[in-house]
């Protein structure tokens, strides 16, 4: 069944046989994709729904394959956790974020970079360091950058996520729950994680037009995030309705196609100009 399906899938395939050629082949080309500058910084804007304002974008990377085309990150991330390449990749795209961060400082924007943090990032004691390291030089302030970390790498391990999470928040960035809804964390880990922000899955934002059930998991997410002192963002928001849904809701932010599917970072600055104008 896999060798039938579109090209991109087999590498998410041979990434669940490790192990093998194809497995240790992907391994090469994904060291060689970083070596060659195949990989691509997405932006994908997140904006304050009741001010219609830009607040920040969320990093997702691409791979430009030479042969394959834009290869996305489903295709290579659960691989690239499985050998722990993600380590390199992650520091590949919170270089990318901070020297936008940059970039937008300089153009006159205060925007936020969110970055995508996986179980084996929150596994590296010496992330937070490495963090410090990349940001420093390029001056621009902690609380610039997001971490987003979902549920489930949370609780692989959770006392000693705990420990590099407390560190990351101590130094001034800001934490964010990913995909909130679908893990399995418990409220009461909720409530010791020092987290800034918590991120309603798409799922349920898509489905909440025409599903009750839906509408009511976002309404008391967004309560229970507000009961919390956090700030709740929607994504998956397609549609014009869902945005005046959410915003009666009093759910702060949103980040979804309606808004703008994730862009070459070179293209955000004009695309934020424009939205704003
Ligand atoms: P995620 O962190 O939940 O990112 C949001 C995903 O939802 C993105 O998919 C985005 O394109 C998609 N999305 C946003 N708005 C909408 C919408 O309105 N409708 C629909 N149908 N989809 C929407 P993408 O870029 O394909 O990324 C998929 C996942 O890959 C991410 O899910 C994240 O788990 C992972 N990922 C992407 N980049 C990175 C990275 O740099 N590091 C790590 N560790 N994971 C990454
Ligand atoms: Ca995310
Ligand atoms: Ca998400
Ligand atoms: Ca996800």
């Amino acid at each position: 069944a896999a060798k039938s399906r579109q090209c991109g899938s087999l590498i998410y395939h041979a990434a669940l046989d490790a192990g093998s050629q194809e497995s240790l082949s992907l391994l090469s080309e994904l060291r060689r994709a970083v070596e060659n500058n195949e990989l691509r910084l997405f932006l994908q804007p997140k904006v304050d729904l009741a001010q219609r304002r830009v607040v920040g974008a969320e990093a997702l990377v691409r791979w430009q394959h030479p042969t394959r085309g834009l290869v996305p990150p489903m295709q290579f991330i659960p691989f690239a956790e499985q050998t722990g390449f993600i380590r390199m990749l992650s520091a590949w795209v919170l270089a990318g974020a901070a020297q936008f961060a940059r970039q937008a400082a300089d153009a006159g924007l205060t925007l936020r970079l969110s970055v995508n943090l996986s179980t084996r990032d929150l596994m590296d004691q010496d992330l937070p360091a490495k963090i410090e390291a990349l940001m420093a030089p390029l001056k621009v302030p902690a609380e610039t950058l997001c971490l987003e970390i979902t549920e489930s790498a949370i609780m692989d391990d959770p006392e000693r996520a705990l420990s590099t999470l407390e560190h990351l928040h101590a130094m001034g960035f800001k934490l964010s729950i990913d995909d909130f809804g679908t893990g399995y964390s418990s409220l009461a880990y909720l409530k010791r994680l020092p987290v800034d922000e918590l991120k309603i899955d798409k799922s349920f934002v898509m489905a909440m037009e025409r599903d009750l059930d839906d509408a009511r998991i976002v309404r008391s997410t967004i309560e229970l995030a507000h009961n919390l002192g956090l700030t709740v963002v929607a994504e998956g928001l397609e549609t014009i309705k869902a945005w005046a849904m959410l915003a009666r809701l009093g759910c702060d932010e949103g980040q979804g196609y309606y808004i703008s599917k994730p862009m070459p970072q070179e293209q955000f600055i004009d695309w934020m100009r424009d939205w704003q104008a």
